[in-house]
C-alpha cells in the first residue's frame, strides 16, 4: 500500500476488478481484429477487380464479411468500454473510500491540520480526473495501439517495402514530438502547481468573502484573486505559445503516410514490382494506421493526468496512522496522570527528525486525581491547547506518556479513550442537521427526552424553544439567529449528554458576553458534577477555585499550587490575576465559587 509508484497505486485499487478489466482488454482486442476484416475485404474485392475475375456473389459475400467484422468491432467496443467505466469507477469509489478511511485513522490533529479546500480538491476534484483516462485509456488505448500494429503487420504481409514507406514520416514526426516533449515533465508539473496556486486563490477568496467585505478589502483582494488567475492564463498561453508549431508540424506530418506510400509505390509499379492492387490496398493501409497513431499520443497525456491525481490522493494515502489496539482496557478510576511528557509539531509534521529544538511541551509532569478541578493558565502561545489535545490523542506525545486510570491512552483503543473524555472547545462545531440531532450526537442512543433533559441541564432549552421550529431547527438556518454563547451551550449540552468520566474545557468560555457567562458557567457545573475536571481558562476568575492550577509557559510547568499559593509565590500568575481583575470591574464573579465547588 505504500507503494510510491503512481502506477503500482493504481493497479492495488484495480486489484478488485481485475477480472472486468481482463475482460475489457480481450474484447478491445476482439474488437480490433473485427476492425481489420473490412480491410481484407476491400482487399478481396479489389484483388477481384484487377484480376478480372469479379463476380456479384463473392463481393457480396466479401460486404457481408466486412460488414460482420465492423459490427464486431462496434459491439465488442462497446461491452470494452462500458467494462472500462464500471472498473474505473470503482477504481475511483475505492480510492476515495481509503482516502476517508485513512482521515479516520490518522491522528485526528493531523487531519484537522490539513487544508480544507486542498482535502476537498483532492477527494472529488483530482481523484474525479483519472476516470476518463482510465476508462477510455484501457480499451481504447490498447485497441488503438494494436490496431495500428495489425493493420501495420498486414501491410508487410502484402508489401514489406511499401511498409517501410508508411513509416517514412515517423522518425521526422518522432523528434518533432521529441523536442516538444523536452521539458514536458517540468512544465507539466509547473503546470499542475499554477493551476492548484489559483484553486486555493479561489477558494481563499470565497471562504474569507465575509472579511474581506467587512474590513472593505473586496478591491484588494479581487485584485490579487485576478492576478492569480492572469498569471495562470498567461502561463497556460505560453506554454502553449511554445509547443504549437511543434504540435501542429507533428500533427500534419506523422499521419502523412501517403508521402512515403506514393512514390514508393510508383517507383514499385514502374519497375513492374508490385501489382495494382496491391498499391491500392497498401494505401488503404497506409492510411489505417493513421487515426489509431495520433490518438495515442492523446494519451501521454492523459497518463500525466493519472500520475498526478494519484500522487496527490497517494499523499493521504499514506499519512501516518495512529497505532492501536482493540481490547478496552480497565481502567482504575478516572484521575489524568502526564509523565514527561514532550511534544513537538514538526516530528509530527515531518516525520524526520529535526535536530533544533522546537518542543511546544518539555517535561510536563502533572497528575490531577480523580474527581478534582484542574485549571491550566499561562500566556497564550504557551502549549495549553496543545496539552489538552494529548490527551484526547489528537497526536502522540513525542516523549514520555500519558495516563488515564493508570493506563497509558495508547494503550486504548480510541473509542475508549472518546468515551472516557469529553473535550469541548471553542469551536463548538454544529453539523448542519436539527439541533436535537446535534445534542443527540453527544449519545447517538438518547431518548428525545434525554437530549431536552441535558438542553435543561445546559440551559439552551428556554431560547431553543423560542426558534420557529424548537428542536428540529436546522443548526445552518439557526446558525445566524444563534449566538456565540448559545451555540457554545449546544456544545455543553452535547457533552452532558454524553456523560463523560473526565471533562476538558479548552477555553469554552472565550468568547462569550458577559450576559451570557452566568448561563453558561452554570451549564458547565451541570456537565462537570462529580468528575475529572480540566479547564483551560483565560479568565481566571473563573478558575479561582481550583484544587490545582498550573501555569504554563512556554511549554513548561512554571508553578503549581492554589490560587491563595500562587498569588504568593508566582509572579506571572500575580501578574495575570492583577490585570484580570483591572478589566473586570464590571462582573462579580463570587458566585462562580458555587458554581464549581457545590459539584
Ligand atoms: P495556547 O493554547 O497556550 O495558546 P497552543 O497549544 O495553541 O497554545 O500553541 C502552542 C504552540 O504550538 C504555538 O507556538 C503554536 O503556534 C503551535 N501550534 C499550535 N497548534 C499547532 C499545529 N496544529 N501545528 C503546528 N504548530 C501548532
Ligand atoms: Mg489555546
Amino acid at each position: 500500500m505504500e507503494a510510491k509508484n503512481w502506477l503500482k497505486t493504481v493497479f492495488y485499487f484495480a486489484r478488485p476488478c481485475k477480472m472486468k478489466m481482463i475482460i475489457s482488454v480481450i474484447c478491445a482486442i476482439i474488437s480490433v481484429v473485427g476492425g481489420l476484416v473490412p480491410y481484407v475485404g476491400v482487399y478481396r474485392i479489389i484483388t477481384m477487380f484487377f484480376d478480372g475475375h469479379q463476380n456479384i456473389n463473392d463481393i457480396i459475400l466479401w460486404i457481408a464479411i466486412s460488414v460482420g467484422g465492423y459490427s464486431i468491432k462496434f459491439v465488442f467496443h462497446g461491452i470494452s468500454t462500458v467494462l472500462a467505466h464500471i472498473s474505473a469507477y470503482s477504481i475511483l469509489e475505492n480510492m476515495r473510500i481509503q482516502i476517508t478511511k485513512r482521515l479516520m485513522e490518522a491522528p485526528l490533529g493531523s487531519v484537522l491540520n490539513q487544508k480544507i479546500g486542498k482535502m476537498k480538491s483532492v477527494i472529488i476534484d483530482r481523484v474525479e480526473t483519472i476516470e476518463l483516462p482510465l476508462a477510455h485509456l484501457i480499451p481504447e488505448g490498447i485497441s488503438n495501439l494494436l490496431l495500428s500494429i495489425g493493420v501495420y503487420v498486414y501491410l508487410i504481409i502484402i508489401d514489406w517495402r511499401m511498409a517501410l514507406a508508411a513509416l517514412m514520416t515517423i522518425p521526422i514526426a518522432a523528434i518533432v514530438y521529441g523536442m516538444m516533449l523536452k521539458g514536458f515533465n517540468k512544465q507539466y508539473a509547473d503546470y499542475m502547481e499554477a493551476s492548484n496556486h489559483v484553486n486555493s486563490i479561489i477558494v481563499e477568496y470565497v471562504e474569507g468573502i465575509e472579511v474581506i467585505k467587512a474590513f472593505n478589502q473586496s478591491t484588494s483582494s479581487y485584485e490579487r484573486f485576478e492576478k492569480a488567475v492572469n498569471s495562470f492564463k498567461q502561463y497556460t498561453l505560453e506554454w502553449f505559445r511554445s509547443t504549437w508549431k511543434h504540435m501542429t508540424f507533428g500533427a500534419s506530418v506523422l499521419p502523412s503516410t501517403l508521402m512515403g506510400t506514393m512514390p514508393m509505390g510508383m517507383f514499385l509499379y514502374i519497375n513492374g514490382s508490385i501489382s495494382p492492387a496491391d498499391i491500392a490496398i497498401s494505401l488503404i493501409l497506409s492510411l489505417g494506421i493513421v487515426a489509431p497513431l495520433t490518438s495515442f499520443t492523446v494519451f501521454v497525456n492523459d497518463l500525466k493526468t493519472i500520475e498526478f491525481a494519484v500522487n496527490d490522493a497517494s499523499a493521504f494515502l499514506n499519512m501516518k496512522v495512529l497505532d492501536q489496539v482493540k481490547e478496552n482496557a480497565k481502567l482504575q478510576g478516572y484521575p489524568i496522570e502526564l509523565q514527561d511528557v514532550s511534544f513537538s509539531y514538526d516530528l509530527e509534521n515531518e516525520g524526520k527528525d529535526s535536530i533544533k529544538d522546537s518542543h511546544v511541551l518539555q517535561d510536563i509532569n502533572l497528575t490531577l486525581t480523580e474527581g478534582t478541578f484542574g485549571a491550566i493558565v499561562g500566556p497564550s502561545g504557551g502549549g495549553k491547547s496543545t496539552l489538552a489535545k494529548l490527551i484526547v490523542r489528537f497526536w502522540d506525545v513525542t516523549k514520555g506518556t500519558i495516563k488515564i486510570g493508570g493506563v497509558n491512552i495508547k494503550n486504548m483503543p480510541l473509542e475508549q479513550l472518546m468515551d472516557t473524555v469529553s473535550f469541548v472547545t471553542q469551536d463548538n462545531f454544529l453539523f448542519n442537521c436539527s439541533l436535537m440531532e446535534n445534542i443527540r450526537l453527544g449519545n447517538p442512543k438518547a431518548s428525545d427526552k434525554e437530549v431536552i433533559q441535558a438542553a435543561k441541564a445546559a440551559h439552551c432549552h428556554h431560547f431553543i424553544q423560542n426558534l420557529e421550529k424548537g428542536y428540529e431547527t436546522y443548526a445552518g438556518e439557526a446558525g445566524a439567529k444563534l449566538s456565540g454563547g448559545e451555540k457554545q451551550r449546544i456544545a455543553i449540552a452535547r457533552a452532558i449528554l454524553k456523560d463523560a468520566p473526565i471533562v476538558i474545557l479548552d477555553e469554552a468560555t472565550a468568547f462569550t458576553d458577559p450576559e451570557n457567562e452566568d448561563k453558561i458557567q452554570k451549564s458547565i457545573a451541570s456537565l462537570t458534577k462529580g468528575k475529572t475536571l480540566l479547564v483551560i481558562a483565560h479568565r481566571l476568575s473563573t478558575i479561582q477555585n481550583a484544587d490545582t492550577i498550573i501555569v504554563l509557559e512556554k511549554g513548561r510547568i512554571l508553578e503549581t499550587g492554589t490560587h491563595q499559593e500562587l498569588l504568593s509565590h508566582c509572579e506571572l500568575y500575580k501578574d495575570m490575576w492583577q490585570s484580570h481583575i483591572s478589566t473586570k470591574k464590571w462582573v462579580v464573579h463570587n458566585d462562580i465559587r458555587e458554581v464549581y465547588k457545590n459539584v
